[in-house]
């Protein structure tokens, strides 16, 4: 049992506290605007899965974080941002929190304007003694925002909340030749519709593969630092 069902006594003793970190921002015309949060969630949830046989105690993925820093967003409806210091002031309270009763955190990170508070609360927790990661939902050759990575992992996850009949490109450039413009003006400035990317030829497979990918990415870095 997961999230936010379970009870106390059902989660006492447990060894990894895992946390979803999304946002709660504007993904195109066609998909949602928790896309971070629940592809979050769902690379926690195979994790967890994945770890839990190797865990003292077993994981447990915690309800998700679902607003973020997207800043970068805020000029389309929908986007609700609490920016980078309030999110790692809260990351660092949850860790505070999670470590009176379990032996370590796991932050999953759905988004990656999120990095800076993410990397910001894991360097003070492991300064303060504590036993805490973060991964990313990340692999390689994904692209930026909306594009066929999230829509082929959405097409996955949660086909109904998909508007495949809206999808359209949006911005193909590489993001790090798109910086000083994003910085300047957010995604608007640079992608009328909100996409970066291009969820042309998305599919459930594909994301069936690439949430894979993920998870073999996040136990390798896990591995790596535990
Ligand atoms: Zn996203």
């Amino acid at each position: 049992m997961q999230h936010v069902q379970v009870t106390s006594a059902e989660v006492a003793g447990t060894g990894v506290v895992l946390v979803p970190v999304g946002s709660t921002e504007q993904h195109g015309p066609h998909l949602p605007l928790g896309t971070d949060t629940l592809v979050a969630t769902a690379v926690a949830d195979t994790l967890a899965a994945r770890l839990a046989s190797d865990v003292a105690g077993g994981c447990w993925v915690a309800p998700p974080v679902a607003y973020g820093s997207s800043g970068e967003h805020q000029s389309f409806p929908g986007t609700l941002s609490v920016g980078t210091d309030v999110l790692r002031t809260v990351l660092v309270e949850l860790v505070r929190s999670a470590r009176t009763w379990c032996d370590r955190v796991v932050l999953v990170n759905g988004h990656g304007g999120n990095l800076e508070a993410v990397r910001g609360a894991v360097e003070q927790m492991t300064y303060e003694g504590h036993r805490v990661d973060w991964v990313p939902c990340a692999v390689a050759g994904a692209d930026a925002h909306a594009g066929r990575t999230e829509t082929s992992l959405m097409l996955h996850l949660h086909p109904d909340a998909v508007r495949p009949a809206l999808a359209e490109p949006g911005c193909t450039t590489p993001v790090r030749d798109l910086l000083p413009a994003l910085r300047a003006g957010g995604v608007a400035a640079v992608s009328p519709n909100g996409v970066l990317g291009d969820p042309t030829g998305a599919s459930a497979a594909e994301g069936e593969r690439l949430l894979a990918a993920m998870v073999d990415g996040a136990l390798a870095r896990l591995a790596v630092v535990a």
